[in-house]
Order: structure tokens, then sequence, then C-alpha cells
């Protein structure tokens, strides 16, 4: 499996993804709003775009499909309950559903709602393990929850699906947003050992060749699953002074998320 992550350079930040088989230079596109670098991209490593696949609903994801779809005839893949949102799917998707690019490519659908209700997230079964994870994951943060979302479920999500992935996992979100979030991890948690020296590499990085966190680095500097260390609650208390002796994770979790909403 190579993967080729696409800055866009707009204003939104996002990051576009082609995942393509080595052996047969079938690509599948992700979120590929910044359709001219995705097609170029594409047209330079002599692969051929078959399928797009949009995460979910937003304009921010959904907004280079037709140009692209227009150039190579690729199938639309996007969560099975976001028909209606998303123009033209060709194939719905539902959890454990498996998408193949090339030979040598497999990806698992996640149903991974909480950003917005109809999100998946692609989990690579190949070679290396790696998460394509939209707006639920971010490098040190979590999507919010105001564009159809709620922060239960984004929790649920989380817990039950992300946070038991390998330690290894590569993380491949939808947006570049790494530098604020650490910044917001350090609001929660001045004491973290490892936010402060990532800051320092990461605040003058070039997102064209942006670092690839993995879930192992996540779970030491990405608040939201930091849910149970001391730091993370007893600031989280500073601000909701009725949060419980031992609260639990939901709600450090859902508390984290309001804080971020305003921060
Ligand atoms: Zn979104
Ligand atoms: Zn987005």
């Amino acid at each position: 499996m190579i993967v080729k992550q696409i800055w866009t350079g707009n204003d939104y930040r996002n990051f576009n993804y082609l995942i393509a088989c080595p052996e047969t230079g079938e690509a599948l596109a992700v979120d590929p709003l910044d359709h001219v670098k995705c097609l170029s991209a594409a047209k330079d490593a002599g692969w051929d775009i078959t399928q797009v696949l949009n995460t979910h609903e937003h304009g921010d994801h959904i907004g280079g499909n037709r140009q692209v779809i227009a150039a190579t005839g690729a199938k639309l893949l996007a969560h099975e309950n976001a028909k209606g949102k998303i123009p033209d799917i060709d194939r719905g998707l539902g959890a454990g559903d498996v998408i193949r690019v090339g030979k040598t490519v497999e990806l698992e659908s996640l149903d991974t709602p909480g950003h917005t209700m109809s999100h998946v997230c692609l989990r690579a079964r190949t070679d290396t393990p790696a998460l394509f994870c939209g707006d639920t994951l971010f490098n040190a943060g979590a999507g919010n929850c105001h564009g159809g979302g709620h922060p239960e479920d984004l929790y649920n999500t989380f817990a039950s699906q992300l946070a038991g992935l390998p330690d290894e996992t590569l993380i491949y979100p939808g947006h570049d947003y790494i530098a604020n979030n650490l910044e917001f991890t350090l609001d929660r948690e001045p004491d973290n050992a490892r936010a402060p020296e990532l800051l320092k590499e990461v605040a003058d990085q070039d997102p064209a060749a942006a670092l690839v966190s993995t879930l192992a680095l996540e779970k030491e500097i990405n608040t939201f699953f930091r849910l149970h260390s001391p730091s993370v609650i007893a600031r989280l208390r500073e601000a909701f002074p009725d949060l419980p002796d031992a609260p639990d994770e939901k709600t450090v979790f859902v508390k984290l998320r309001e804080l971020r909403n305003s921060w």
C-alpha cells in the first residue's frame, strides 16, 4: 500500500489522500477536495483513481467529487446513511465492509459516528496498520460535533473502536490542526511529558511534509485519550467544580469537548 498525503493549503487546512496499489497502480482518493492537486499527483505517479471515498458529508470533504469522477470515472463510496446528503453514491458502506484497491490493498470501513452520524474511518488491513480518520480523530485532538454530531457518540467511537487499534497504527486525519491542538493539550495538562517537545518539532513544519503520528503517540499527547490523567481531571474541576472525585471517562471526554468548543 502506498499512501500519498496531499496538503491542500486552504484555510480549512484539509489533508486529502491517495491510497494506491503498487502492483496495479489503481488508487482510491479520500476526500479529494483539491481535485487539481489530487488528479495531478495521481498522474505524476502513474496511478488510476478508480474509487473516491468520502469519510463524511461536509462540503470540505465532498467538494472535489464531481471533478475527480468526471476526469476518471471513479466510483463513489461513503457511509450508507450519507445517501441524500452526498449526491450520487455508488456504494454505501457499513461497519466491517471491505474496500479493495488493486491487488494488494484492503481497507476496512469502520462506522464511526460523533463528528457527524454518517462518518466512516478506514482501517488498512495490509502491511502497515493505518487509519484514515476524517474529522473523527485529529493529531492531538478530536472532531467537533456542531455540524450534525454528538459528543457522547464521539466518545463511544474513541473508546470502543479507535483506542483498541494497534499502537503502531499510522494516523492520517482530515485536517492539519496539530500545533493548535497541542496548545490545547498543554492548556489542559500543563505537565504533559511529550507535548512541549512535539510542539517545538511541528510548530514550523511544512504541512506538505507533515509528521505522521501513531496511535501510541496520540495516547501520549491527545487529551481525548488521556481521560484518566490526574492533571487533566484536576484542571477540568477548575472549570466544572461539580465534577465527581473519580469522574467516568465519558464525562471527562464530553466536558473536554465542550471546553475545546470555546477555546
Ligand atoms: Zn467535517
Ligand atoms: Zn473537515
